[in-house]
């Protein structure tokens, strides 16, 4: 146990060592330019149409201070495609190779989606299901850090982070108010609901959730999902009539693993 505690700070610290590539909100790391765009000067300037335009990562710290939970954790951070690792799909008791095969459809997927979305958005977005442990979070997060390296402004929130941000704005003393809230999470360019899980939903919540979600459908906005839940079981929990929603803007794609990606990747680490 003591061991598996050791690598888990071992991890978090090689994760945290890491020089981040994102725009980073607040200030520089170090001494690097936060933003590989600007540079951190906030505007980006076209010398061929002498022109100066302000830089996406502005856009992207003014969202950040309408959410507090919005800002992509330093572990998320370090998700990439690249990292993306297929053998951890592999089984010897998944003779067919499902697994992998669902993996590396998913990954394909979101490769497309994030490298045709600046160009040619259709508005349809994608939903991930699975198992906890089975990389759609990692999946996501790759996919947010690609998207903000090109410039698309996005939200990356976890589902229950955004409806207790979304309550605190009744706090008297809030500065932001539900309104901007919702209305950042419904106009923002791609959307990405991680963990739209099993939680305890009210009327309230999931009406919320159903205004963001209707809004996005109707103005073509593409939205990523990722959920433990199976379509039957989401209209369980969040009603048919946002699940239908989900149904129709997004494609649909299903990870599955026979162990925990998590723990394998602790063992992989204590063998060597
Ligand atoms: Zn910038």
């Amino acid at each position: 146990m003591n061991e598996l505690k050791g690598l888990i700070k071992q991890e978090i610290a090689q994760l945290s060592g890491k020089p981040s590539v994102l725009p980073e909100p607040t200030g520089r790391v170090g001494q690097e330019p936060v933003c590989p765009l600007c540079a951190d000067q906030g505007i980006i300037y076209d010398a061929t149409q002498d022109l100066a335009r302000p830089c996406s990562c502005m856009r992207q710290k003014n969202l950040y201070h309408r959410f507090r939970h919005a800002r992509i954790s330093q572990q998320l951070q370090a998700c990439s495609f690249a990292r993306f690792d297929l053998s951890y799909y592999e089984s010897s008791e998944d003779r067919d190779r499902t697994h992998e095969k669902n993996a590396r459809t998913a990954l394909r997927a979101a490769v497309d989606f994030c490298a045709s979305c600046a160009q040619h958005p259709d508005g349809l977005g994608l939903f991930f299901t699975g198992p906890v442990g089975s990389g759609k979070t990692f999946l996501a997060a790759a996919m947010a850090n690609d998207l903000l390296r090109q410039g698309v402004q996005i939200l990356f929130v976890v589902v229950p982070d955004l409806l207790d941000e979304i309550k605190s704005t009744y706090d008297q003393h809030s500065e932001i108010s539900e309104y901007d809230l919702i209305e950042t999470a419904r106009t923002v360019q791609v959307l990405i609901l991680d963990d739209l899980g099993a939680h305890n939903y009210t009327d309230w919540t999931i009406n919320k959730i159903y205004t963001i979600l209707n809004y996005r459908l109707n103005e073509k906005l593409p939205t990523i999902i990722t959920t433990n839940l199976s379509v039957r079981e989401m209209g369980e929990f969040l009603g048919d009539r946002t699940t239908s929603r989900v149904v129709e803007m997004t494609q649909g794609y299903q990870l599955s693993c026979d162990r925990d990606i998590r723990l394998q990747k602790y063992q992989r680490r204590a063998k060597k």
